[in-house]
């Protein structure tokens, strides 16, 4: 790939620049609790869409630029230079707006696709259970037709964001007598409904940043199946690739803010020239720049192949183990300041913990590796 820009990557860059220099954020709630800094979130989601810089990346007909896929890894970096926050809805954006363009009759991106852009409408992803997780296709979670309405009964797990969304991408089995990869099927659940209790979660950080949904007796239109009935595999796994490789680049993008600002810190306490700090300093920087990279290398696999190839499993569990390695050095570095309760370096190191489960684990991704990407046997 070419990361030379040409004139109209340029003339966008500036576009971009100008309008984040007139649009400045307001402070990120750093001491505030986790609504509060959502709402932080969705305010600049919304400026974002009102600009119509929300979705670069979505086709101009859905209320996207038609960016490249240069333009949208320029996005990505300007918005990191700019300091700004993923947008609130950012499952919606890069997760189920994509599924569903790929997926989707004409009515349902008519309807769903922009209250998406402007964050009006938050979307949480319904995959994981309690015992289907890595093992997706094994959930237990049941849809069973009544007229034409779905009656959906079951328990998912992890669900981040629930408590802010109004809809859900939610795989339920339709058929229990086929291959399990075979009897599922994808809906679009509105959340707001008396058969869906959301329980939160509270994490190690502190916050409930992911939850648990009972659902006993939700009804779903047949309208709000997406891509068929039986079909859910397959749109599951449109959304897993673009959950790896999209997420993957926003996240190489936040790890190098969080560089930069581990940087900045370590300069005002007079540490930079100490050795041992520069080196760890030096390699976390070579690893973000390689995360960098290879996360360009998987939007030019978009580019040939028209989605996301397996490469995006190689980012997620790079950026996994990066930003791990980043928290801990944070807190080695800058002590017990780094610790205190309500500090965002205590936060991003107990976060972090998590980095290598959510969105695949690392040893589910390396096997992914290994057998798409190297070409080995498979494990089983
Ligand atoms: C912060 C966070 C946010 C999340 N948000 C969401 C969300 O919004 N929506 C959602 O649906 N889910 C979400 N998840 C759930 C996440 O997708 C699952 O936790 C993950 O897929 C692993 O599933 P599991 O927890 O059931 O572990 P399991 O699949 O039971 O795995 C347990 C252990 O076995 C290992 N293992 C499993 N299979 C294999 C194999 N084939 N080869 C080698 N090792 C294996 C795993 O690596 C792991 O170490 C989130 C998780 C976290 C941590």
């Amino acid at each position: 790939m070419d990361l030379t820009f040409n004139e109209r990557e340029l003339a966008f860059r500036d576009e971009l620049r100008g309008w984040l220099a007139e649009n400045q954020l307001a402070p990120e709630p750093l001491e505030g609790d986790e609504d509060e800094h959502y709402s932080w979130r969705r305010d600049f989601q919304r400026r974002l869409a009102d600009g119509g810089w929300a979705a670069v990346h979505w086709p101009v007909q859905y209320g996207g630029r038609g960016a490249t896929l240069t333009e949208s890894a320029i996005f990505f970096e300007e918005l990191a230079r700019a300091g700004a926050p993923l947008p609130a809805n950012v499952l919606g954006l890069l997760l189920a707006g994509p599924t569903i363009m790929t997926w989707g009759t004409s009515e349902q991106k008519e309807r769903y696709l922009h209250p998406i852009l402007t964050a009006e409408e938050i979307w949480c992803q319904g995959f994981s259970e309690p015992d289907a997780g890595s093992d997706l296709a094994s959930l237990k979670t049941r849809a069973v037709r009544d007229g034409d309405e779905w009656v959906i009964t079951g328990q998912k797990v992890w669900t981040s964001g629930a408590q802010y969304s109004k809809w859900c991408m939610l795989v339920a089995r339709t058929d229990a007598d086929v291959p399990k990869h075979k009897g599922l099927t994808y809906f679009l659940m509105d959340m707001e409904q008396d058969g869906v209790a959301v329980v939160p979660l509270r994490q190690i950080t502190g916050s409930p940043e992911f939850n648990e949904l009972f659902i006993d007796g939700a009804r779903v239109p047949e309208a709000n199946v997406l891509g068929g009935e039986g079909n859910g595999w397959k749109v599951a796994l449109t959304t897993l690739m673009n959950e790896r490789a999209g997420l993957a680049f926003f996240l190489q993008v936040r790890l190098r803010q969080m560089l930069d600002r581990l940087v900045a810190e370590a300069a005002v306490q007079g540490k930079l020239e100490d050795a041992v700090v520069a080196d760890r300093l030096g390699e976390l920087h070579l690893r973000a720049e390689i995360l960098r990279l290879t996360a360009y290398r998987g939007l030019t696999s978009v580019e040939k192949y028209g989605q996301p190839g397996p490469e995006g499993s190689l980012t997620k569990w790079l950026w996994s183990e990066t930003n791990q390695q980043l928290a801990q050095f944070a807190a080695d570095l800058l002590g017990p300041s780094a610790l205190r309760a309500g500090d965002r370096w205590a936060y991003e190191l107990l976060r972090a913990r998590g980095n290598t489960i959510e969105g695949g684990t690392t040893e589910v991704l390396k096997n992914i590796i290994a057998e798409r990407v190297l070409g080995l046997p498979k494990a089983r």
